[in-house]
């Protein structure tokens, strides 16, 4: 649990970073191309639309990874 919370409070931190405000891939602005997904794999924060770009990838490139339901901030998840 302890462990979780170390996690957490670490992606918050990288998400507050300017850098990771926008898809980094599309790096597009508004609300479209904020990053709601992220590659586990890659380190990579990503908006809704390259997610499915990556996920179509297959997981030996990319394993993107949506965040739980009602999450109001993205939160990589495993499995
Ligand atoms: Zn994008």
């Amino acid at each position: 649990m302890e462990q979780n919370k170390r996690q957490l409070a670490a992606l918050q931190r990288l998400l507050a970073l300017p850098a990771n405000r926008g898809c980094a891939d599309c790096a597009g602005g508004g609300a479209a191309a904020r990053p709601t997904w992220a590659s586990i794999n890659t380190g990579a924060f990503l908006c809704m639309r390259c997610a499915g770009v990556h996920r179509g990838l297959g997981v030996h490139i990319s394993q993107a990874r949506r965040p739980a339901p009602g999450a109001p901030r993205p939160r990589l998840t495993y499995g």
